[in-house]
């Protein structure tokens, strides 16, 4: 058997992971380690077609990195751990030390760990994998993606918010971005399904978590997250942007804790706290079909925080404008929802149009990537897939090639 990528992607109490061979980069395997360090937790493989799944006690990350590899011995997805020469780690926080994937060593570490005051809830989980995978498998070479490093271009004119500029610069207050790994994966993937060496773009990176990109010359020019994932458009359970001086209402006039109103912001708002249904879109979509008011008047509203981001970036990316795509798991597998967005652009002088019978094939015929736009569209409207994964794992065989 060849050699082998591992890419891990940790929280705070979850890894997730990818095997790919480092041939051709197919995979091996995934799976997951799920509630690391809580009551419950299981170890779950998607191996050849069928899902192993095993409950044991995880403390931490090190033992759920322990007994992962053990299960992959055990169903002989690897003959020896030591055929994984790589590990690409999913970071989310680089701040402003990382504008690329680099190799992992100590001063990396270091800074990843100053980072985390920037992502409390993600870097210290990615912290306790590296340094866990360096005890378990100390000779296999390791980097780190960050998921903010794509953005690192965008110039200070869309990045500084409109506050104090002193207070701002003092505590690194500015708009970092998010989802960059999947930004740059698509700019990559378009750049190839253009045959063109630099692209101009709207990415719609729309899932649970979504933000906009507007790409110009292959980089990452504006994004609608910010300082937090919390900023931009509507998503699953965040809000995405409000006025900031709510924060202060909910917590003197609403009687909330400060924790609380951010809790409402991140867990209960969004599809979820808006409908009060479901914060999984493909419920929502049966109910807005069933004619649900609930949900007509969330999806309309879940459309029209798109549009209004998506106008503003077609404006930013200018005339040179190549194309809009739609990725993540609503832009790729949601007809429904692309259809509800490009109806309400309504851009002077500018049409853009989906092919109906494009934009309803099925999500289960899309490969890589599809065009869904009409020969009338004025831009050209594609649907690609993501893939993180991969991104990370080949940036790391190129950083030790
Ligand atoms: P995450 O941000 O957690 O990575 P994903 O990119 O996996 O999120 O996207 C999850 C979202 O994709 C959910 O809202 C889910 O309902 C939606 N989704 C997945 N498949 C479909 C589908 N066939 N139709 C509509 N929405 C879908």
């Amino acid at each position: 058997m060849g050699g082998k990528v591992l890419v891990i992607n940790a929280g705070s109490s979850s890894m997730k992971w990818s095997l790919f061979s480092k041939n051709d980069f197919s995979i091996v395997a995934s799976g997951i380690a799920e509630r690391v360090g809580i009551e419950g937790s299981f170890l779950k493989i998607n191996f050849e077609g069928s899902e192993i799944k095993k409950e044991i006690k995880l403390n931490d990350h090190k033992a759920a990195a322990i007994e992962t590899l053990k299960l992959w011995q055990k169903h002989k997805i690897v003959k020896k751990i030591n055929e994984v020469e790589l590990i690409g780690f999913r970071v989310v926080h680089g701040g402003e030390y990382f504008n690329d994937s680099i190799k992992i060593d100590s001063k990396v570490i270091e800074l990843i760990g100053e980072c985390s005051k920037f992502a409390p809830l993600h870097n210290p989980g990615a912290l306790q994998a590296i340094n866990a995978m360096l005890d378990i498998l100390p000779n296999a070479k390791m980097s780190a993606t960050f998921d903010t490093a794509f953005h690192t271009t965008i110039p200070s004119i869309n990045s500084q918010y409109g506050i104090n500029r002193e207070f701002a610069q003092k505590w690194g207050i500015k708009k970092y971005g998010m989802h960059g790994i999947s930004h740059k994966f698509i700019t990559l993937k378009l750049q190839e399904i253009l045959n063109k060496n630099s692209v101009n773009f709207v990415n719609l990176h729309i899932g649970n978590g979504a933000s906009l990109c507007a790409v110009k010359d292959s980089k990452s020019f504006d994004t609608s997250m910010g300082f937090t994932p919390l900023a931009g458009i509507m998503m699953g359970t965040r809000s995405g942007d409000i006025d900031p001086a709510i924060h202060e209402y909910a917590t003197e006039v609403a009687g909330m804790s400060l924790k609380e109103f951010t809790n409402l912001l991140n867990k209960n708002s969004g599809l979820l706290g808006v409908s009060g249904i479901s914060s999984d879109m493909r419920d929502l979509v049966k109910r807005y079909k069933e004619n649900d008011e609930n949900a007509i008047f969330t999806l309309n509203l879940y459309a029209q925080k798109i549009v209004d981001y998506l106008a503003n970036y077609i404006n930013k990316v200018g005339k040179k404008i190549d194309a809009l795509v739609f990725t993540a798991g609503i832009g790729e597998n949601s007809s429904f929802i692309r259809e509800l967005v490009i109806e309400k652009l309504d851009l002077p002088n500018l049409n853009i149009e989906l092919d109906q019978n494009k934009n309803n094939i099925s999500p289960s015929e899309i490969k890589d990537y599809l065009l869904i736009s009409s020969n009338n569209s004025q831009i050209p409207v594609y649907v690609i897939r993501t893939n993180e994964e991969l991104l990370i794992a080949q940036d790391a065989v190129k950083l030790y090639e």
